[in-house]
């Protein structure tokens, strides 16, 4: 299998060479250049445990990889979560399910895909004998699923910039408290967008990235799609065959990279009646949805912090595969996105998609009201995807994170403490971070001292 640019200007590449490569030299995102059929092939898979299953479906793609080998990875990949199921499906009630996507190092549903990229990345510094330096700017969960998908992995040293004083304590300490050596959480003066201006400027920086093979950590690699396929197969495996027919997954979005992953299954022959993409209050993909209106606005602060997002990233897979693999309307639309912010699809919609959006007051009612009707403790994401839910079919909601990750908002909702034994065991480790000025310069020479 070999894999093309959304942007059809780039050649053919090997899985392993364009998981390395991230983005296309073109601009534009991997896609396989192929969907293989798993029409027939996905009834075969029943019984299979989850990293047998990752590895059976990964092997479509995968195909530079060792069949062995592959298996092992995918062994790997999950060997710390908590939960023998991997991502168990949980009933509410008769209409809606959970999908647990929340057991995994960091408790949320990155680490299905960060995992399985550090052993990627781990994989490539082993066959072409080199080191290798991950950078990236985070505002809280994808720093810590990248850090724990590459820790204490020999070769790779890791460096997250993140807003000094402006992500929660649990997430600074899901970062800062590993007692790697490889890795280096690197608190930066100002906002986010302070720390991503410098991350940008040392990527630019073409003769130090490099020297040090710097590589990002952004939600567009290729391998992060593919391995987040595997759990929507894993619950589609699981749910009764009764109502399979009538399914909608419900997945809580920011930049489209989990929702976008269930609905490639579906082109690949696996019959998914419905997704329904649940957003906050930065709602560009709902108004997408429901009636083509697809320019930016303001990006707001919100209680689900991981979906404020207004350009998702995304998005361009979904628009490739959608126009008929039709590269050109790709550059054509993103260049006029580009310059005008805004790109009118008109209101046809998309088949099978529908879209919900949930304000902060909302999702603070949806977060009590399902814990007094389910007994069961929602984190603020995925209470979005309980927004409006289907009457007429049967609702499987994508749990993005562990409700102890946002202590805050629960309590406020609920009255109740949410706790996991894995964030209290970190409460009483050493924070070690490194306070930097916003300064490319000066970032540039702490990666140059501890990359190695
Ligand atoms: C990243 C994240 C999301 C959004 O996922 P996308 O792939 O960006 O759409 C939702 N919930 C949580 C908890 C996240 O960390």
């Amino acid at each position: 299998m070999k894999f093309v640019s959304t942007r059809g200007r780039t050649g053919p590449h090997a899985f392993s060479e364009a998981v390395a490569a991230g983005l296309a030299p073109d601009g534009g995102l991997f896609v396989p250049e192929a969907m293989p059929d798993l029409s027939q092939r996905w009834k075969r898979w029943s019984g299979l445990g989850y990293p047998e299953l990752c590895a059976e479906f990964l092997s479509f793609f995968a195909t530079d990889i060792p069949q062995e080998e592959l298996r092992a990875m995918c062994r790997s990949a999950v060997a710390k979560f908590d939960v023998p199921d991997i991502a168990p499906l949980r009933a509410l009630d008769g209409g809606v399910s959970v999908l647990e996507l929340f057991h995994g190092p960091t408790l949320a549903f990155k680490d299905f895909a960060l995992q399985f990229l550090g052993l990627l990345y781990e994989r490539q510094c082993r066959l072409r004998n080199e080191k290798l330096a991950v950078l990236g700017a985070t505002s809280g969960d994808t720093g810590a699923a990248a850090i724990h998908g590459l820790l204490g992995k020999a070769r790779a040293s890791i460096f997250i910039l993140y807003p000094d004083g402006r992500i929660s304590p649990l997430q600074e300490r899901q970062m800062a408290c590993t007692g790697a050596a490889n890795v280096h959480a690197l608190a930066v003066d100002g906002s986010f967008d302070d720390a991503q201006a410098a991350l940008k400027a040392l990527f630019g920086d073409r003769e130090f990235a490099s020297r040090h093979k710097l590589s990002a950590v952004n939600s567009i690699n290729l391998a992060r799609i593919l391995a987040q396929c595997v759990y929507y197969l894993y619950a589609w495996i699981r749910i009764p065959d009764a109502v399979r027919s009538d399914v909608e997954f419900v997945v809580p979005t920011g930049n489209f990279g989990n929702v976008l992953s269930g609905w490639m299954l579906r082109e690949m022959g696996v019959p998914i009646p419905g997704f329904r993409v649940a957003t906050n209050r930065n709602d560009i993909l709902y108004r997408l949805i429901t009636r083509g209106d697809y320019s930016v606005a303001k990006v707001e602060p919100s209680h689900a912090p991981s979906m404020d997002i207004q350009v998702a990233s995304n998005f361009e897979r979904f628009l490739y595969f959608t126009s008929g693999r039709d590269a050109a309307r790709v550059r054509d639309v993103l260049g006029r996105f580009a310059q005008e912010k805004s790109f009118d699809f008109g209101s046809r919609g998309f088949p099978g998609v529908t879209a919900s959006r949930a304000d902060d007051s909302e999702i603070e009612a949806i977060i009590r009201d399902v814990h007094r009707r389910f007994d069961c403790l929602i984190d603020p994401h995925t209470a979005c995807g309980f927004k409006d839910l289907a009457t007429d079919r049967h609702s499987v909601v994508l749990a993005t994170a562990h409700p102890a990750k946002f202590p805050d908002v629960i309590l406020k909702a609920t009255g109740r403490e949410s706790r996991h034994p894995a964030l209290e065991a970190l409460k009483s480790l050493p924070v070690v971070k490194h306070h930097l000025p916003a300064d490319p310069a000066a970032i540039r020479d702490y990666i140059a001292k501890h990359a190695g």
